[in-house]
């Protein structure tokens, strides 16, 4: 099971000529493989050629298109005010999907992307798109109105891509399209992509494309993808724990709508009553209720008015409920059918699904025969941290700044930042509005609690030769200043370095202290906090020879792998 562990380091993917950074951040995605228009689009798209790709909905046609635009955009350092990429969609869900996904793709570039949509106020567009940005993801109709508003300059557009373009089609966008394209660059690269290809596709291909590469995709050669929609995923965890620990993976995965497997009728009134006590709108279904009893629990999970459906096998059988997000089973099933049987309900319909198995130590092996007989794997993974529930927080409250930015309305507040503008930097004062919107949500302090799957990871933990150790799952203090509790703080000024390469690389933070004393020939006391997450790890180093520990650090192998180094951004 350790096997499934280890990524590789995006093996497929790097054969296809992509930057390094964008194949860490593929791995660190778990995107092992690409799937077959990825493989087939990718390169002629690197290669500067036009492309018109067609595949079903759900093989990654998205990633096919971002990727090389991301790495068209970074190794030229462009102004920012000259847009080079342009992706139209048709929907504002789409524009932030989409846009989300090359903001995930081009983190580690600092790529900047923003979705543009109608029904959304046009000044906070107007005034990013002034501020700059690498990648405009839009909506036709609001595009156009950037353009005919002089707001949108894509004078110096590189690659423009139509995602979706029978839907785009359908939505009557065709001279919306003509009209956009005519205000880009000529010489631009083009790309289409589309789940069909009616003629009139073939039209705008026609017009728009210069000799493009044609790939299609038969929906019967990508079956892998289907199965790849359904993350399987399982906690390790010893019986007293599983209730706490599957609060936790709640909380952190935030299921919009759940079904709970249990063994037993009593295992499911003992869990739904603990669950309704943690906060959790969860409702039971056995075979003990009538009929009428399971026809309403149902149809509340249906309306949505319950997130979580805590049920046996049986009575959940044939249950066809669309929208599951989750499929939880709070044990092991008894065997690979009744597994697939129970994961079959999320991931349908072309949706994302998330399948999460808690199983007690000694149920390791119950695991290994499931994944011998789907042929799939299942990742073994630590019960989050109250770490990870801050980290997901912040993101829950980064969400959502973003959207209230996006959406506007913000005059009023506009002032009172104006006024503390006049003696403070903005940067703190909106940093310390998100301090204030975070401690309001983390009223709850979580308890840590005690589980199996972390003592291996707390044998990590052991200071090494004087350096100050964390192994928190997520160890960036989240307001940039805090240190690890415990931590004195060291005499020099510290600056965090980012190392990419973490728990998964089995780095230890003795590889990290011994290839900075090694490589140049210092005392560990220049280490301070040292924290290794399961993809990256963190050291801080005295600000004054920073510099020299990431040239030193970069030029060195750690665990015989060459590992990205840099200032930490956090
Ligand atoms: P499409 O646009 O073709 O409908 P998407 O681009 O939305 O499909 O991708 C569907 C899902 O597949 C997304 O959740 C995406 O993260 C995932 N995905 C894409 N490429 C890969 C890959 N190479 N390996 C694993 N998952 C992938
Ligand atoms: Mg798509």
């Amino acid at each position: 099971m350790t096997k499934s562990k280890e990524v590789p380091v995006a093996a497929g993917f790097s054969a296809l000529g992509l930057d390094e950074r964008v194949l860490k951040t593929l791995t660190g995605l778990g995107y092992e493989e690409p799937t077959a228009v990825q493989e087939a689009t990718i390169p002629p798209l690197l290669a500067g050629r036009d492309v018109l790709g067609q595949a079903a909905t759900g093989t990654g046609k998205t990633a096919a298109f971002a990727l090389p635009l991301i790495h068209l955009i970074t190794p030229n350092a462009v102004p920012r005010e000259r847009t080079t990429g342009l992706v139209l969609v048709p929907t504002r869900e789409l524009a932030m999907q989409v846009a989300e996904a090359i903001h995930k793709y081009g983190r580690d570039l600092g790529v900047s992307v923003m979705p543009v949509y109608g029904g959304a106020p046009m000044e906070s567009q107007i005034r990013s798109l002034k501020r700059g940005v690498d990648i405009v993801v839009a909506t036709p109709g609001r595009a156009l109105d950037h353009i005919n508003r002089k707001t949108l300059h894509l004078g110096h557009l590189k690659m423009a891509v139509l995602d979706e373009a029978d839907e785009m089609l359908d939505m009557g966008f065709a001279e919306d399209l003509e009209a956009i394209l005519k205000a880009t660059p000529e010489l631009r690269q083009t790309a289409l992509f589309s789940a069909t290809l009616p003629s009139r596709i073939q039209a705008i291909a026609r017009t728009h494309l210069r000799d493009p590469i044609v790939v299609t995709i038969d929906r019967s050669v990508s079956p892998e993808v289907e199965a790849a929609r359904v993350r399987q995923v399982a906690y390790i965890v010893p019986r007293p724990h599983k209730i706490a620990a599957l609060g936790r993976v709640l909380d952190v995965e935030q299921p919009t709508s759940a079904i709970v497997f249990c063994r037993t009728r009593g295992d499911v009134d003992a869990l739904t009553e603990a669950l309704g006590a943690h906060g959790q709108r969860a409702e039971a279904l056995h075979g003990g209720l009538s009929q009428d009893q399971r026809d309403r629990v149902m149809k509340k999970f249906r309306a949505k008015k319950t997130d979580l459906l805590v049920a046996t096998d049986v009575a959940a059988r044939g249950l066809d409920v669309k929208h599951v997000s989750h499929v939880i089973n709070f044990d092991v099933p008894a065997d690979a059918e009744a597994y697939v049987h129970r994961i079959g309900r999320t991931g349908r319909a072309g949706r994302e699904g998330v399948a999460i198995t808690f199983a007690e130590p000694r149920e390791h092996r119950l695991l290994r025969n499931i994944e011998r007989a789907t042929k799939q794997k299942i990742e073994i993974s630590e019960v989050p941290t109250i770490a990870d529930l801050k980290a997901k927080r912040l993101e829950l409250t980064r969400a959502s700044v973003r959207d209230a930015v996006l959406s506007g309305g913000l005059d009023m507040y506009r002032k009172v930042v104006e006024s503390l503008a006049a003696e403070l930097d903005v940067m703190d004062i909106a940093a310390a509005a998100i301090k204030l919107v975070e401690n309001r949500r983390g009223e709850d302090e979580p308890e840590e609690i005690p589980l199996a799957s972390r003592v291996s990871v707390g044998a990590i933990a052991r200071p090494v030769r004087g350096a100050r150790v964390s192994t928190e799952k997520n160890p960036r203090p989240t307001d940039g200043s805090k240190r690890p509790r415990g931590v004195p703080k060291p005499a020099w000024e510290p600056v965090r370095l980012f190392i990419g390469g973490g728990r998964k690389a089995k780095i230890r933070p003795g590889d990290l202290v011994g290839a900075i004393t090694g490589e140049l020939g210092i005392d560990s006391s220049n280490i301070g906090a040292i924290a290794i997450s399961d993809r990256f790890s963190t050291v801080e180093v005295p600000s004054d020879i920073a510099d020299t520990v990431i040239a030193a650090l970069g030029a060195a192998t750690i665990k015989g792998k060459k590992l990205l180094v840099r200032r930490d951004r956090a």
